[in-house]
């Protein structure tokens, strides 16, 4: 069933979509393969996909058009991030093929101010916020941290050893969680951050981490997930109220098949099965992500969307790090990052559907 309709005991989790615009890239006199039910183009809650002539509708909690600007879904997520100064866990996920808009989404463009995606604005509202709470008697303590999840492996993304070694033997990165809901990751870096400079200072040196691992380790960047941590800790001096929230950024490995990026040696090794049984799957399973924090990651939200009493977590590394983030009071906001090119109208009905399932 391609009409989807929303569960209404999907807890704290949303799912919003957004298109990007038609790039030059996507070749000349290309017409967009999505379209609004709704004459409000920039922000509505139905897309159709258009495929063979015909229309396929979906429905989200939101849906940005291509002519939604970054401010236009910051606003929409301001009250999300806000909820982690609460303290709230919150994690907001962009999910999407590799040219989707994910990092446009996530980072943007930092270098032009309308740009700047959705952590830069994210962390400036904390801060700021943070700031004007202090009148009222709250002072709060942060803490960053940011790694990068590649076949399995944690990289430290602010560590001050090389890739090489980061990644080698006697790093195990292993992560805990204690009874209070509290992750830690040992050997992580944690850096203590009280300005946006600060934060700013850490996701250039992410950015210059993640670059050099790729070019050391002959990786692709499209299959690492990139997660940001804002752990946040506030006390009230005059009522002694505490609170402690988590707010994840988390930019996912592109969500592509096999078919179509062209299987290497590696990404084979990494779905542990055999090219030919490999094929066979994924002619089985035409939606289904080959990154396994990936497929991981959605049978566990659908897992919660649907209040099912067992929630896989223990399957991949990204589920696990994230699980006390994710079930419980937490909240989740996932964007779903379309391409309106024709030629990626196969991956945007598989992104589209994938959502479907969660929303
Ligand atoms: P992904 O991270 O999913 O691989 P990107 O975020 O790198 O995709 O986006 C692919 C290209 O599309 C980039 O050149 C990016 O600048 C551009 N792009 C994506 N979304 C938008 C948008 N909403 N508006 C303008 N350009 C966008
Ligand atoms: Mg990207």
């Amino acid at each position: 069933k391609l009409h989807n309709t929303i569960l209404e005991l999907k807890g704290n989790i949303r799912v919003f979509c957004r298109v990007r615009p038609l790039l030059p890239d996507d070749g000349p006199g290309t017409e967009p393969v999505v379209s609004y039910p709704t004459s409000t183009e920039l922000l509505g809650r139905g897309i159709d996909l258009v495929q063979s002539g015909q229309k396929l509708p979906f429905t989200f909690d939101k849906v940005f058009s291509h002519e939604a600007s970054q401010q236009d879904v910051f606003v929409e997520i301001s009250q999300l991030v806000q909820s982690a100064l609460d303290g709230y866990k919150v994690c907001i996920f962009a999910y999407g093929q590799t040219g989707s808009g994910k990092t446009f989404t996530m980072m943007g463009k930092p270098e032009a101010p309308e740009h700047k995606g959705l952590i830069p604005r994210s962390l400036e509202q904390v801060f700021q916020t943070s700031q004007a709470l202090r009148s009222q008697g709250w002072k709060y303590k942060m803490q960053a941290s940011m790694l990068e999840i590649y076949n399995e492996s944690i990289r430290d993304l602010l560590s001050a050893r090389s890739s090489s070694e980061n990644l080698g033997a006697g790093k195990q990165y292993t992560i805990r969680h204690d009874s209070d809901g509290n992750t830690s990751v040992s050997d992580l870096t944690i850096v203590d951050v009280c300005s946006m400079k600060e934060v700013s200072a850490l996701l250039c040196q992410a950015a210059q981490s993640r670059s050099v691992g790729r070019t050391e380790m002959n990786e692709q960047s499209s299959r690492s997930h990139f997660v940001f941590t804002l752990r946040i800790y506030g006390v009230n001096e005059s009522t002694e109220q505490q609170v402690q929230g988590v707010l994840n950024l988390i930019d996912l490995a592109g969500s592509e098949r096999l078919s179509r990026s062209g299987a290497t040696g590696d990404r084979l090794r990494e779905t542990q099965t055999s090219s030919h049984q490999c094929n066979m799957l994924m002619r089985l399973l035409q939606c289904q992500a080959i990154n396994k924090s990936l497929s991981s990651l959605s049978d566990v939200i659908f897992a919660l969307a649907k209040k099912e009493d067992h929630v896989p977590f223990r399957n991949s590394k990204l589920t696990y790090l994230l699980q006390p983030c994710l079930g419980g009071d937490s909240k989740t906001l996932m964007f779903v990052n379309i391409s309106p090119d024709p030629l990626s109208v196969g991956e945007s009905l598989c992104s589209l559907r994938f959502a479907a399932r969660v929303n």
